[in-house]
């Protein structure tokens, strides 16, 4: 039975190596061929057989990738399906790992390989110093804390997720309250927002001591590994080679210089239009003039048409890219039952053909989603001549150059969805979403600096460096009476308990999103080509390479960071 939404997609080439039919939910069919690389790897006698030798490792790898998302997106479209759920389980529980330690054995033998000196530097610079990375940081003995982390982080999502509370006589989750804090009644906004606060505020003492343990076993592999603190290794661990932790924190000053006026202005106007003399924690979502929200598509099938109008006005190439998703049914956008919650786009890895996946409900969100996501695709379409496997994924700080990119390019024409006003507002409130996530990445990131600089701090001491950070970048917001939940307020951050450090790589693109925007309103031709070419590259070289392709600086102080918010804050101006 096929449960995928798109027709039999072929390879986009043939393979060479990987047998025609593999059965990859059995792992005997499998290790024949992670054996059968590790014996040629030593029969090698040039460079040329050594390269050949990279790209039937590549076209497993791609086979394996495949195979997995396919399952993936085929459980995602049918969670009512019980043999979806069992065979992409089956996967990842019997599967994946077995191959780790077999991919991390190619890996050692590529790097020890007599060969590899004779490669061309240039082209294969970046996978050797990632790959490097995965080899040196390898540790035995993280095996076992890393499985424990893992558990503490289901641990934190489980405990997140079962959350609920009592309103109006029935059971809410948190997700569902947050509706509630878009109400133009302010009463009602307070009491939602006091009963959520409330509730998590009950299990603090939980959340704390399960981030305690985290950093500790963090802590214990960093140092396992040879680094000083967690902050330096996950900075290598991340293959971060172009930017330092000091670059960060000089990023958070720009922000704070450059962004925070930007954001107090817009919240005095916020304050101003609600007619209030302050703002508190339970008025940043609403509407400032009290409209309802907006309503850009009613089906499905209007919304794919209206993003097709966007792409086809900004650029011929994007649009034809735009129409070729939607002929090869790579788009699975409706919200139906027995589809999984969420949006994402991921690539079939040996068509070499990006899939999105969305739940559209009509409104703004499912726009800005689209436009993000297809931007994310256009970038998988641009590495498709690409044969090694690793360059066809670009690192995330650039890959969401590509994404919100497309935001601000396609908000230029959301006109397709709207009339002028709203398109306006839509623009509007885009912008208002950059302001404000600026300085929460600032918070968020410089909160992980702190603590994994600061071992063996207390739960006081780690919650005094938060409200200190909120100080510095929560703006013109009175958080009289609340200062517990707000001592607090970083437990909702899952990325800070899931994903350490990962966070501002959002941040740094968004950097990249807005010079590229910036350079399309000087000419946008000439940008358009930039970030195209940009995006061919994928994953093949240096970050600052990709960026200077796009047109951009890779560049996080207030000199790069000054003349965007200029622009950002002229243009918002403008759509007063
Ligand atoms: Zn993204």
């Amino acid at each position: 039975m096929n449960l995928l939404p798109f027709d039999h997609l072929p390879p986009h080439t043939p393979r060479r190596f990987v047998p025609e039919k593999v059965d990859w939910g059995d792992w005997s069919q499998i290790a024949p061929l992670f054996s059968e690389l590790e014996g040629r790897a030593a029969r090698g006698v040039g460079a040329a057989d050594l390269e050949r030798w990279l790209l039937d490792w590549s076209e497993l790898c791609a086979a394996l990738d495949e195979e997995s998302t396919r399952r993936y997106i085929a459980m995602t479209c049918h969670t009512d399906n019980a043999e979806a759920e069992k065979a992409y389980l089956h996967l990842v529980e019997q599967i994946e790992p077995q191959l780790k330690p077999r991919q991390f054995k190619l890996e050692q033998i590529y790097l020890r390989h007599p060969l590899r000196g004779q490669l061309p530097e240039s082209r294969y610079q970046v996978f050797d110093r990632n790959t490097k990375v995965r080899v040196d940081l390898f540790r035995d003995p993280n095996v076992p804390l890393e499985t424990e982390e893992a558990k503490l982080s289901q641990q934190y999502q489980k405990l997140s997720g079962s959350l609920t509370v009592q309103f109006r006589g029935e059971e809410k989750t948190l997700v569902q309250m947050a509706r509630y804090l878009e109400e133009p009644d302010r009463a009602l906004r307070q009491e939602t927002w006091e009963l959520v606060t409330h509730r998590r505020l009950q299990e603090a003492a939980r959340f704390d001591e399960m981030f305690d343990q985290l950093v500790l076993l963090r802590e214990q592999i960093a140092q396992n590994a040879g680094f000083a603190n967690y902050r330096d290794y996950a900075f290598r661990a991340k293959c971060r080679f172009d930017y330092t932790a000091d670059d960060c924190l000089r990023f958070h000053e720009s922000i704070e210089r450059e962004v925070m006026p930007a954001l107090r202005e817009l919240q005095a106007e916020r304050r101003w239009r609600l007619g209030l003399d302050k703002l508190r924690p339970w008025d940043l979502a609403v509407d400032p003039l009290n409209r309802p929200p907006l309503r850009p598509f009613d089906k499905t099938d209007r919304l794919v048409a209206g993003t097709q109008l966007v792409f086809d006005r900004l650029d011929r190439q994007l649009g034809a890219e735009y129409s070729l998703l939607q002929s090869r049914k790579l788009l699975d956008l409706d919200n139906r039952k027995g589809k999984a919650p969420g949006g994402y786009q991921s690539t079939l890895a040996e068509a070499r053909l990006p899939f999105i996946f969305m739940n559209a409900v009509g409104v703004q969100r499912d726009v800005e989603t689209m436009l993000h996501e297809a931007g994310h695709a256009f970038h998988a379409l641009a590495t498709r001549d690409e044969d090694l496997y690793a360059y066809r994924q670009a690192p995330i700080e650039f890959c969401e150059v590509a994404s919100m990119g497309m935001e601000l390019l396609g908000n230029e024409f959301i006109e397709a969805f709207y009339p002028p006003p709203d398109a306006r507002r839509a623009r509007r409130d885009h912008l208002e979403g950059i302001v404000e996530v600026l300085p929460w990445i600032a918070t968020v990131d410089g909160f992980q600096h702190w603590i994994y600089t600061h071992p063996g701090h207390s739960r006081e001491e780690r919650a005094a460096a938060w409200v200190a950070l909120m100080v510095r970048f929560g703006g013109d917001v009175d958080w009289t009476g609340c200062e517990r939940a707000r001592a607090r307020l970083w437990h909702r951050q899952l990325h800070v308990f899931l994903h350490p450090f990962y966070y501002v790589e959002y941040g740094i693109a968004q950097l990249g999103a807005l010079q590229v925007w910036a350079n399309s309103r000087r000419d946008r031709v000439k940008a358009l080509a930039d970030y195209k070419r940009a995006l061919t590259l994928g994953g093949s070289r240096p970050l600052p390479e990709l960026f200077t392709a796009a047109g951009c600086r890779f560049d996080f102080s207030a000199q790069t960071v000054k003349p965007l918010m200029a622009l950002v804050r002229q243009e918002l101006a403008k759509l007063n």
